[in-house]
């Protein structure tokens, strides 16, 4: 397995056996911030290969996101990461489920690091704080009474994860 690997599934620090192992500059620098244990530096440096996304795989993310509706919620650095995957054809490894739900829909294998990876595809819908008329696109604010939104999660599709 090839995987490509967010900053919590390094910092957990426990893997399957894996053919290669990737992640993102981005990841790395998010790391070198929250400050790397000697353990993890030298993984990093033995084990993984840091590598950009390309602008293609970008964009791809990106689209799928805005359609998703997982934009929202999705840094610079993760779809780096998904877009990484699309690129080396490669399995995620995330605990984060906007990550996983991505990956669901752009079709790119995924695998939880401490917690069981998601097996419905997510929805996001938005409800208002105040007047709690709901909204199926995300805006700032209600737009009949000004109230800010509030995500929720709505689970639609059953979809059995491909091996
Ligand atoms: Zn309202």
């Amino acid at each position: 397995m090839k995987a490509v690997l967010d900053s919590s599934a390094l910092l957990v620090g426990k893997y399957p056996e894996m053919e290669e192992m990737l992640t993102t500059p981005d990841v790395i620098r998010e790391l070198e911030k929250k400050g790397m244990t000697s353990e993890l530096r030298s993984f990093i440096e033995v084990k993984l290969r840091v590598a950009s996304p390309s602008e293609e795989g970008m964009e791809r993310v990106m689209e799928a996101s805005l359609e998703s509706g997982d934009s929202e919620r999705l840094s610079q650095t993760d779809t780096g990461l998904l877009a990484l995957a699309l690129d080396e054809k490669a399995t995620i490894l995330t605990d984060d489920y906007s990550i996983q739900n991505l990956a669901m829909v752009l079709g790119i294998d995924y695998k939880g690091v401490m917690f069981p990876e998601i097996t419905k595809r997510v929805s996001w819908r938005y409800r208002c704080v105040g007047c709690g008329r709901r909204y199926e696109d995300h805006s700032e604010v209600c737009e009949v009474c000004g109230s800010r939104l509030r995500t929720y999660r709505k689970q639609e599709e059953n979809i059995e994860k491909q091996k």
